[in-house]
């Protein structure tokens, strides 16, 4: 019975690293889908920003303390943000989406986000 016991566990290990496998791999795939990069915004000057994904993971690797420096201001006081790809707003925003008529809509213009 003790050795079930320990199969058991085994399988239980063995799972969770596919789990945890899958799991990474999967927002591996993620972040590849956007091939315009990250979007940021700049805190102090209001600058969105966009970066390639290989200039975030530049960045990323030199262990910063704060965040991308602005190109504008060069203050690190800046975050993550997302862009609207809408025509006549594309506005870079940190609020999160709206949800209208149970469509997500862009924060800035309030229009659908296709
Ligand atoms: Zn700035
Ligand atoms: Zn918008």
């Amino acid at each position: 019975m003790k050795q079930a016991g320990s199969i058991a566990i085994a399988i239980a290990l063995i799972a969770s690293s596919v789990w945890l496998y899958r799991h990474f791999s999967g927002d591996q795939r993620q972040s590849q889908d956007f091939p315009e990069g990250a979007h940021w915004l700049c805190l102090k000057c209001n600058q969105g920003f966009s970066l390639s994904l290989k200039e975030v993971n530049r960045w990323a690797n030199s262990e910063p303390a704060a965040g991308y420096p602005c190109p504008k201001c060069k203050a690190v006081e800046t975050t993550r943000a997302k862009k609207c790809p809408l025509p006549g707003c594309g506005k870079f925003y940190v609020e999160r989406n709206l949800v209208i008529d149970d469509k997500v809509c862009c924060p800035v213009c309030k229009k659908p986000l296709p």
